[in-house]
């Protein structure tokens, strides 16, 4: 159930609970969802996502769980269990893993948000090549996004580049989360199909995922302050 109305998810993707309590105490859970990564969740494990849940905010599990399917529907299980708002699997993991992951939760009755990942937004075409990969990025994530919503998925994670042809060809109400989120002053570091908070809005995403634009800034809550600003 999600306590807040805001399309901005925030990637915590600091080294240590510390940090991000730091963080996260001048927040509101009104302002942002939180998304906890492999960075954080590998350090400080279910731990620090229940003092975050526990604090009233909604938290995005973000593990990117690609596995079998046995394997993968119980991890996912293990995430409803801890009380998180959405959490993911990859695509590539196949129609099988997705659907035994959707049933694994429907199951439980977990209302739990399910998405997966298609292609990653610091990839482009020519990493798609040397993985053996011929479609280009567009196709490849029409192909990965289909075979979620044909398993069950509420949704993918993809580049707000990506989104007018989803919000075009998926169900109505399929959820699109877009990181590669940037500010017009601030580098694309490792992300490659970038775009801007009220572009990604306007193309139709969910929900925006940004990380370092506003970890890094000098005055982080200023900085989230602005984007919610900017896509109201
Ligand atoms: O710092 P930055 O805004 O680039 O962070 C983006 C966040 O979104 C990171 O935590 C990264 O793991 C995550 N992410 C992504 N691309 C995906 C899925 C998740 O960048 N396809």
């Amino acid at each position: 159930m999600s306590s807040c109305s805001s399309k901005v998810i925030v990637a915590l993707d600091y080294a240590d609970a510390e940090s991000v309590l730091a963080f996260v105490d001048k927040l509101e859970p009104s302002l942002c969802k939180l998304k906890v990564g492999k960075e954080l969740f590998t350090r400080e494990g279910p731990p620090i996502v229940l003092d975050l849940i526990r604090r009233g905010f909604d938290v995005f599990l973000d593990l990117k769980f690609h596995d079998i399917p046995n394997t993968v529907a119980k991890a996912v299980a293990a995430a409803a269990d801890m009380g998180v708002w959405m959490t993911n699997v990859h695509t590539f993991g196949g129609r099988r893993m997705m659907e035994a992951a959707r049933e694994e939760i429907d199951r439980k009755g977990s209302k739990i948000i399910l998405i997966g990942v298609t292609v990653l937004t610091s990839i482009e075409r020519r990493d798609l090549r040397e993985l053996g990969i011929q479609e280009n990025i567009m196709d490849q994530v029409r192909i990965l996004s289909s075979a979620a919503e044909i398993s069950g998925l509420d949704g993918v994670v993809c580049s707000a580049r990506e989104v007018p042809m989803l919000r075009n060809e998926r169900k109505e109400n399929f959820i699109l989360v877009t990181p590669g989120i940037r500010l017009s002053n601030f580098p694309s570091d490792d992300q490659r199909r970038v775009v801007s908070p009220i572009d990604a809005i306007e193309n139709g995403s969910d929900f925006i995922v940004i990380g370092r634009p506003v970890t890094q800034s000098a005055s982080p809550t200023d900085t989230i302050r602005e984007i919610v600003q900017s896509i109201l």
